[in-house]
């Protein structure tokens, strides 16, 4: 095949991955998008092995690396829960940057099948992108598993704090810069691994400050720089389809980081800078006595059989639970009774962005009753019940109302304005942010404790009473 014509198909799939990521924006368009991303990658995979043809030995191994790859890939992601998708998604970036890390140093040791070298030299703009990529790919290698190992819980979530750490990352930072200029200009083995080393270096040291709370933040910053080291090896390699999908994975990772900073009212330059998170959250305890109002499954059938209009608040508990469909039939239920269902739903509600939307999709939710925060919140002070179940944190009047708080600034559904609030979840015990929650207290509140499937399926049940 020639190059233009592996050009034209890379361009092609570059194309369709564009319509993957803009289908991948709305929920009713998300279907086609993953289906454009699938021919995308199709395409660019056909493409790679065309021209892989004329060396029996290279599409053998090719072939074999798919294989492998794609039945390990198939098999993890078939077993996951979807409340392990972030540790999954950081897992599986891990080693994007170990590919980068690993092309860079195929490249350096045999620049010639590269085609990289000039005068028994490599040209100094490979030597740029390679170590552009192989320290980005280093710092995400080492950031990813951090990441992953706390948000699985094998290392601890809590932020570890070494003395004098932004020095030190500046001072690593700096030694990166200083080695880069000297492989550009010595084009020595031993200097592409120290710069391999002080990244490594650099991805443990940036990611350990951080909260585990924060954790799915830095999971999409860390697909962001996968995303840019990939690029600048798609240079290296002079392939297209690299070039174009690095771009997007790197541009599109950093909007969506972006986007959960806002949600989470994070600043996202301390994001990049690492070190967020590291504040403790402490539980109310100011001597006051509070008292809760708990109620049953029966009481919550009557109170929302009655209601004109309820509005539901999923959150990660109904993930945990598994509730969405027990959910669906309970807003049919009410439905079928006259009453006006809505579903509100927070950015950063669940442990990923969309989370909540792709469950209620998986239990046919019709997308016109989801609501995103800005275009519901006002429309609480009109229901007679809102329904949160499994959501805590997303409806925390501190962010709202208490300035030492450490989710404050954080936008909320204001779910306190509906007449009633019915609460499910196990306990009292609080959120992610690890703090309590007022709410649970107030005189308009009804705490349902249980586990939010069997209280919601409880509640149907009573509602045929
Ligand atoms: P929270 O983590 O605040 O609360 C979830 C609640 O669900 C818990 O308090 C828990 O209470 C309850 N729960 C757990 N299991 C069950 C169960 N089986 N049945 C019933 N209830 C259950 O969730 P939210 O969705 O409100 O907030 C998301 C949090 O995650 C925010 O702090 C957000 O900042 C953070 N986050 C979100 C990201 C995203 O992109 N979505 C990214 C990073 C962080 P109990 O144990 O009492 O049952």
């Amino acid at each position: 095949m020639s190059a233009n014509i592996a050009s034209f198909l890379y361009l092609i799939s570059g194309i369709l991955f564009i319509l993957a990521l803009r289908g991948l924006s709305h929920p009713t368009t998300s279907r086609q998008g993953n289906f454009y991303g699938m021919i995308g990658m199709g395409i660019a995979i056909v493409t790679t092995l065309l021209l892989a043809l004329p060396s029996f030995e290279g599409l053998v191994l090719i072939v074999v690396g798919l294989a492998i790859g794609g039945t390990v890939g198939a098999v993890v992601a078939r077993r996951i829960a979807m409340t392990s998708m972030p540790q999954l998604v950081a897992a599986f970036h891990s080693l994007v940057g170990l590919a980068a890390v690993m092309i860079a140093a195929a490249a350096m040791y045999s620049p010639d099948s590269f085609g990289i070298i000039d005068n028994g030299h490599i040209h100094a703009q490979a030597l740029v992108e390679m170590s552009l990529g192989v320290a980005i790919g280093a710092i995400t290698f080492t950031g990813s598993v951090i990441a992953f190992l706390k948000l699985d819980g094998r290392m601890s979530g809590k932020p570890i704090l070494l003395p004098m750490r932004h020095m030190v990352n500046l001072a690593l930072a700096a030694a990166l810069v200083v080695l880069i200029v000297m492989l550009v200009s010595v084009e020595s083995t031993f200097i592409f691994w120290l710069i391999v080393l002080v990244s490594l270096a650099l991805g443990v040291l940036l990611i350990i400050p951080i909260g585990g709370a924060d954790m799915p933040v830095v999971v999409s910053m860390l697909n962001s720089y996968s995303g840019w080291a990939a690029a600048a090896l798609g240079f290296t390699l002079g392939n297209l389809a690299l070039i174009i999908t690095g771009a997007l994975v790197g541009s599109s990772g950093a909007i969506l980081s972006y986007i959960m900073c806002k949600g989470m009212n994070r600043s996202f330059i301390s994001v990049i800078l690492g070190g967020f998170g590291g504040e403790t959250a402490a539980a109310v305890d100011d001597g006051v006595q509070r008292t809760v109002k708990t109620g049953a499954a029966d009481d919550a059938a009557y109170l929302m059989m009655n209601a004109q209009k309820v509005i539901i608040v999923p959150g990660y508990g109904m993930a945990v639970a598994q509730a969405q469909h027990a959910l669906r039939e309970l807003a049919d239920k009410l439905k079928a009774n006259g009453v006006e269902v809505k579903y509100a739903i927070h950015p950063v509600a669940g442990r990923m962005p969309g989370h909540m939307n792709v469950l209620l999709a998986e239990a046919n939710v019709p997308y016109d009753e989801v609501f995103e925060l800005e275009d519901i919140n006002s429309e609480f002070a009109q229901a007679d019940v809102a329904y949160v179940i499994g959501a805590n944190d997303v409806t925390n009047p501190a962010a709202r109302d208490d300035k030492s708080s450490p989710i404050y600034g954080m936008p909320i559904l204001d779910v306190d304005k509906a007449r009633t609030c019915l609460f499910v979840k196990r306990s009292l015990g609080s959120g992610y942010a690890g703090i309590d929650n007022t709410l649970f207290y107030k005189d308009g509140t009804m705490m349902l404790l249980g586990d939010a499937k069997k209280m919601t399926e409880d509640i149907v049940k009573a509602m045929d009473h």
